[in-house]
């Protein structure tokens, strides 16, 4: 066991990194935060900010050397770089995991034979790849196969000449091809995996999207128990399957009653941020306790709850300068704000998010709502 005050490693200085430095911090460990960015929200609230490249030699030196075990909030951290570290510190989750959950292609290939149900879907490497019109696939979502993240780098298309454009503006990248599925509902799991193979799962999140970002997810799901006790299942049989250690975030569609597997995520998910006001332990404590060796905390969900992202849309456009009323979300006594001290509000930039609680999973939901579009 690594126990506090020791040094911790984390790739990555996004707001799941920040929330990671937090909860190391309250437990009285120290962190040092990999990232290229000056003013990333990690880095700023870290004991220590190595502001380098992820593949900068002399940057992973010093984190290898200095910290005693090391993780990532980050899918895109190259696997190359977690190998490296991995010779001479504890890197959870481990290369070959997030290298499966950071190829859109080897991830939906390693669910296929782990004989998990996923999307109909073609690899598309070259134009010729892509699938006559006459193809039950269309319509059809392209997506790229690397660096695509709330909802960017995706097109819809109808058919194949559509498909060969929206190819083309993604500069002939390696694609995967999905079918595009009339949702009834999206649903998630967050869960924590240890090195003896004990798993914690939160439970299952509702999830609605717009604009292809996380909107809102409500907790617990408000779909049958049967498909949220199956969406536990199935996150828990890719989390075996991949022989995981750390915390991991498992999406789902839910289409005709059936689920789904969309994507993984191997570090903590924005659908599990609820968790950091209504679980006994919360996913960045977890990944805390994964990677130092402590057993698992209670996920536990005390409280039902509802989590509104808070995107860059919300600032005025003609002058960012100027706050959101937040008044209107402080003011209330069930509602917890988490502003991820991002200096540039933009446009479906994750900027905060606030979740209410309640004993009434509905009156979360109405109160929620309402401040969302109060605040819109
Ligand atoms: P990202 O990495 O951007 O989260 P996703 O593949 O999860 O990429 O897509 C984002 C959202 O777009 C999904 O949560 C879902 O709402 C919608 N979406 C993605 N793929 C499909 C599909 N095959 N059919 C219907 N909706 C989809
Ligand atoms: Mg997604």
């Amino acid at each position: 066991m690594i126990l506090p005050p020791a040094m911790l490693g984390m790739l990555g200085g996004g707001q799941l990194g920040r929330f990671f430095v937090i909860a190391a911090h309250e437990m009285g460990y120290k962190v040092t935060v990999l990232d290229p960015d000056q003013n990333s929200p990690a880095g700023k609230i870290a004991d220590v900010h190595i502001c380098a490249k992820y593949d900068d030699a002399a940057a992973l030196k010093q984190i290898a050397e200095t910290c005693q075990a090391i993780t990532t909030e980050f899918e895109n951290v190259p696997a190359a770089t977690l190998k490296t570290l991995a010779q001479s510190v504890p890197v959870r989750p481990s290369a070959d995991a997030v290298a499966i959950a950071q190829h859109r292609v080897s991830e939906k290939n390693f669910l296929k034979e782990a004989g998990l149900p996923v999307a109909p879907y073609a690899v598309i490497d070259a134009e010729s790849d892509l699938p006559a019109d006459d193809s039950e696939i269309y319509p059809a979502i392209l997506k790229v196969a690397r660096f695509g993240y709330d909802g960017k780098g995706q097109a819809r298309v109808t058919n194949l000449s559509e498909a060969k454009a929206a190819f083309a503006a993604f500069s002939e990248e390696e694609c995967v091809l999905e079918k595009m599925l009339k949702l009834d509902y999206e649903v998630s799991v967050v869960l924590a995996r240890d090195v003896n193979g004990h798993v914690a799962t939160f439970p299952t999140a509702e999830n609605s999207h717009l604009n292809g970002i996380l909107d809102v997810s409500i907790v617990p799901a408000r779909g049958s128990d049967a498909v949220n006790h199956q969406a536990q299942k199935l996150a828990i049989s890719v989390a075996e399957k991949l022989q995981y250690t750390g915390v991991l975030g498992v999406e789902f569609f839910v289409c005709d009653g059936e689920l789904l597997v969309n994507e993984i995520a191997p570090r903590p998910h924005n659908s599990g941020h609820y968790t950091l006001d209504a679980c006994i332990t919360n996913q960045f404590e977890q990944q805390v306790r994964v990677m130092t060796g402590l057993p698992l905390g209670s996920s536990r969900q005390h409280s039902p709850a509802v989590m509104v992202n808070l995107l860059g849309d919300i600032w005025p456009n003609e002058a960012p300068q100027i706050e959101p009323a937040w008044q209107l979300v402080l003011g209330l006594p069930s509602l917890k704000m988490h502003l991820y001290g991002k200096a540039e509000a933009r446009a479906g930039r994750k900027m905060g998010h606030f979740t209410v609680l309640s004993t009434s999973r509905d009156d979360a939901i109405k109160l929620a709502m309402q401040v969302r579009s109060e605040l819109k």
